[in-house]
């Protein structure tokens, strides 16, 4: 498949976009029914798309950064009357009547959007079998998960369906599906990117980011779609920063720190990855330095208050009364109740019960409270460590892809697929995952990178020197 970058610069050069679009089409055709990638395709939307975009050429328009790469959306960013289910039976038929701003902004780049990808219920999960619709396959090795909760998102790129796609990341669910599909994936800086339309889950930590095979592709696609929007009032004030010029700025003079905390119980084998990659950007001239920070470990602990506590209040408004799917009842509340019985699955349940509890009178101060004090130590914590240090290099995930259910029946063990991902997000930093060797089965393993807010360029290029010492 050709790189997004090589797909726009052929349609600038006068190359149809249906070209592209129907070589999509073919390889969701292809696999679609085994992978279970897309819940919605939209095969005439893309066509109709391409088509404008053939057009803008022709008037020798600027097609735009996109123009006609195909791109796959997680099915929890709103599209105009096209159906948005977040995976869960209580909005199923849902048409939002808005865009999402990333959505028209990759339109208003040329970039096709081919279709709505399968995600653990409302993002909630690390592996896409929490999806009311089916659990999403592994590309790489169908008996095995893609990951999650953006388990749509990558395998559409690992399966060469779509060059690009979206997903979003509240504790890590692009980096880790990115991980274990073999793609290089990111969580930006928190307000780089809208979340106007990206259906909230924990709005503190959600934010909206890139898939790609490419570490050029994903710092492309994250140019598109930064960048201030009104209609998010935590977006950030800056314009959209300057990534794919600085892609190969390598890493010379810069201090990477490794942190003992981000590598702690990964299998050897991505340990041995992480040492590997260390050693590289220390070839490439980094300065690398060896650090500490405990705090990290606090960090799933207080995720799992925050991020329910949020996700609780959040998804309340799914009553019956708006939107998706009602179940009659002899009055209100047992309408709201049957509704919200039968709408959610028991992942979503376990999380409304467990940010309810953290959030009720009593235990507000114990639970909710004490959460919120451990994530301004984490920020704190992660600021010293940047004094030090320009970025941080660990893991993005203890393992490899895992079988399907193997850890569907613990979910401390299902929870545990984060733990190196998570800080990041209670930090509201920046982070990426690149693939860099292979463990287990010959499968990827993928290597995080973290900085601080804004810090994308330089973590792009240190993931380029990474990419080129992996043969890529
Ligand atoms: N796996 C984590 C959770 O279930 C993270 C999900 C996400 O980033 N959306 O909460």
């Amino acid at each position: 498949m050709k790189t997004a970058q090589q797909i726009a610069n052929d349609v600038r050069a006068g190359e149809s976009a249906l070209v592209a679009v129907e070589a999509s089409l073919a390889a969701i055709k292809a696999r679609n029914e085994e992978l279970n990638v897309f819940l919605y395709v939209d095969e005439d939307g893309a066509r109709t798309a391409a088509e404008a975009v053939d057009a803008k050429v022709r008037r020798g328009e600027d097609p735009g950064l996109l123009a006609g790469v195909p791109i796959a959306l997680k099915d929890n960013m709103c599209t105009t009357g096209i159906p948005t289910t977040c995976s869960s039976k209580i909005l199923e038929g849902w048409k939002p009547p808005y865009n999402a701003t990333v959505v028209d902004m990759l339109a208003a780049q040329g970039a096709i959007s081919m279709g709505k990808t399968n995600l653990d219920e409302f993002a909630m999960g690390s592996s896409t079998e929490n999806s009311a619709f089916g659990p999403t396959r592994n590309p790489l090795d169908p008996t095995r998960v893609p990951g999650g909760s953006s388990g749509g998102s990558a395998a559409a790129v690992a399966a060469e369906m779509t060059p690009l796609s979206l997903g979003s990341d509240t504790g890590g669910s692009i980096r880790q599906p990115a991980a274990l599909c073999g793609l290089v994936g990111v969580k930006p800086t928190y307000g780089l990117v809208s979340r106007y339309g990206l259906i909230a889950f924990a709005s503190s930590l959600d934010q909206i980011g890139p898939f790609a095979s490419t570490v050029t592709d994903a710092a492309l696609l994250l140019e598109a779609i930064s960048g201030h929007d009104p209609m998010d009032s935590t977006s950030l004030p800056e314009p959209a920063p300057s990534l794919v010029a600085h892609v190969n700025d390598g890493v010379a003079g810069k201090r990477i720190a490794l942190v003992r905390e981000l590598v702690e119980g990964a299998d050897d084998a991505v340990v041995a990855s992480v040492n590997r990659a260390v050693e590289v950007l220390k070839d490439a001239g980094a300065t690398i330095v060896e650090l500490s920070i405990p705090e990290l470990h606090l960090g799933l602990s207080a995720y799992y208050l925050i991020a329910p506590a949020e996700a609780s209040s959040n998804l309340a408004r799914y009553d019956g009364v708006r939107f998706g799917n009602r179940i009659d009842g002899d009055d209100v509340t047992a309408m709201m109740e049957a509704t919200r019985t039968a709408g959610f699955g028991a992942e979503v349940k376990r999380r409304i019960m467990l940010g309810t509890y953290a959030l009720s009178a009593g235990y507000f101060d114990a639970y909710y409270g004490q959460a919120l004090k451990v994530r301004t130590r984490m920020i704190e914590a992660f600021a010293a460590a940047y004094q030090q240090a320009d970025m941080i290099i660990g893991a993005t995930t203890p393992s490899v892809a895992f079988t399907f259910g193997s850890k569907t029946n613990d979910p401390m063990a299902m929870y545990l697929n984060d733990v190196f991902t998570i800080p990041t997000n209670l930090a509201g930093e920046a982070a990426l995952s690149v693939p860099f060797g292979t463990g287990e089965a010959d499968l990827p393993i993928g290597v995080q990178l973290l900085g601080p807010g804004r810090s994308e360029a330089r973590l792009f290029a240190a993931a380029r020197v990474l990419e080129i010492a992996d043969g890529r």
